[in-house]
């Protein structure tokens, strides 16, 4: 053990979007052109999916959370409970709001 094995995500031989070979020397998928190890594409790291689930992506985020080659299994299941857990809350929180628009305009309407 030197420390120095490539572990890291993506970079273990093949491509994690297509599955073709990549070498050790490779920063990018001969194949398809995508990222590898910490070239990666922004949108699949853990700062990137948070970022895009706040700036309103939502609940489509988990499109990127599952198919990111960074995130472990545990990591995906833990990021759709909260995602989903926020979505649920969110629309719990319009439909309240519009009940509240709705009551306030029909009691404008009713003197
Ligand atoms: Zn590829």
């Amino acid at each position: 053990m030197d420390g120095r094995s490539d572990s890291a995500p993506g970079a273990e031989g093949s491509c994690w979007a297509c599955g073709a070979p990549v070498g050790p020397g490779d920063n990018y998928c001969r194949r398809c052109g995508k990222g590898q190890g910490s070239r990666v594409p922004w949108y699949y790291r853990h700062w990137g999916i948070i970022l895009i689930t706040l700036l309103g992506l939502g609940p489509f985020s988990l499109f990127y959370v599952w198919r990111s080659p960074l995130i472990s299994r545990e990591g995906k299941l833990a990021y759709t409970a909260l995602i989903s857990l926020a979505t649920v809350f969110v629309l719990y929180e319009l439909h309240r709001i519009w009940l509240m628009y709705q009551a306030l305009l029909s009691g404008m309407q009713g003197f």
